[in-house]
Parts: structure tokens; C-alpha cells; sequence
């Protein structure tokens, strides 16, 4: 079985967790501060085998994952940074309602520049979330308008960090 290298992106608002989730993910680690560092940092992370939806075969992904830092104002945001992805987290602080709107707008412009790509919603920071209807309702609506899944994670506590993982890995196909 052939491990197959895939771009994963990590997407979202400044402080929204991308960093956290990638730290507790590949590392099993979480930091209360900041990393302010400028550009993109890559981790590689190699995942169990999954079927692949084409043809039904066992593959298993080594997922490069890309983080921006300290970029995230939309704007300046390059496309170069998405491109050649296979899929992408895109986060939102569930904490801060706007950064929902954030995530609207990045995943428009990832899909934009990979229409084939698996993309999937993130509420972060479970942990300190109160449970708010109206936000829940916000990403459950925008994920159908996206054809797609939201998930609640906490980088923190770790809950949900690898099922969102495994999701994106599944829709993955491993020969394209
Ligand atoms: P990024 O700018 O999107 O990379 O966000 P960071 O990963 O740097 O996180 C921003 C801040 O939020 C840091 O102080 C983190 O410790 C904190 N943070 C990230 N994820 C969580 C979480 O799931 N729960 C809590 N309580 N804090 C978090
Ligand atoms: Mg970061």
C-alpha cells in the first residue's frame, strides 16, 4: 500500500485555532500562547488507511498540512496558498460569530481555486463554547449551502481534532 502525499490547508481567521489544531493533531500538544510567526508552516502527518471512494482499494495519506500565520487578513490571503490542495479545514472561533463570516469567504475562494477539493467546516474552542443555538445554526446552515459537513472541535482539550482529520481524509481520493 503506497502512501500518497496530500496538501491539506488550513483556513480561517486570525486566533481562530488553525495553529492549536495542527500543534494537537500532528503533536498531541497545546499552547495557551500565541505564535506570531510570519508565513506558512508545514507539517506532515501520516494517516491510517482509509478505502478510497474511487475504486474502493486501501491507500493511506501522508497529509501535508499548510498553516498560515499572521496572513489572514482575507485579502492578502494567495491563491498560491491553496493552490494544488486536496482539502481543507476551514475554522471558525465559536466564540466569535464573525469569524464564521470569515469562513464563508475563505471556503468561496478555496473552492474557487480547487472545485474538486473536500472542504470541512470547524467550530473551535468546544471547550469554552456556551452552546449558543444561533451560532450552531449558522454553520449547520452554511455547511449544507457548502455540501458539506461542520464539525465541533477543541484544540485544547483535543476533542473532535482527529475525527475532523479522519472526515477530511475520507473524502480524499488517493489516485487523482
Ligand atoms: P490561529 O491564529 O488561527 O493559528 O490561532 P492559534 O492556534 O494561535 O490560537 C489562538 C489562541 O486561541 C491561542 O491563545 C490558543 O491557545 C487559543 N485556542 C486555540 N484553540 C483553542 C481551543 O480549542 N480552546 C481554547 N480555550 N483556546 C484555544
Ligand atoms: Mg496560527
Amino acid at each position: 500500500m503506497g502512501l500518497i502525499k496530500k496538501k491539506i490547508c488550513l483556513l480561517g481567521a486570525f486566533a481562530v485555532g488553525k495553529t492549536s489544531l495542527t500543534e494537537r493533531f500532528v503533536n498531541g500538544r497545546f499552547e495557551e500562547k500565541y505564535l506570531t510567526t510570519v508565513g506558512v508552516k508545514i507539517s506532515q502527518k501520516i494517516m491510517p488507511p482509509v478505502q478510497d471512494p474511487g475504486d474502493g482499494r486501501m491507500v493511506q495519506h501522508a497529509f501535508l498540512i499548510w498553516d498560515i500565520a499572521g496572513l489572514e487578513k482575507f485579502d492578502h490571503v494567495a491563491d498560491n496558498y491553496f493552490r494544488g490542495a486536496s482539502g481543507a479545514l476551514t475554522v471558525a472561533d465559536l466564540t466569535r460569530p464573525e469569524t464564521i463570516e470569515e469562513l464563508e469567504r475563505f471556503g468561496a475562494r478555496f473552492r474557487s481555486v480547487n472545485p474538486e477539493a473536500k472542504l470541512i467546516l470547524i467550530g473551535n474552542k468546544a471547550d469554552i463554547f456556551d452552546g449558543d443555538r444561533g451560532i450552531l445554526g449558522r454553520l449547520k446552515r452554511l455547511s449544507r449551502e457548502c455540501g458539506t459537513v461542520c464539525l465541533l472541535t477543541s484544540a485544547k482539550s483535543g476533542a473532535g481534532v482527529e475525527e475532523a482529520f479522519l472526515e477530511l481524509s475520507r473524502g480524499i481520493e488517493g489516485f487523482s
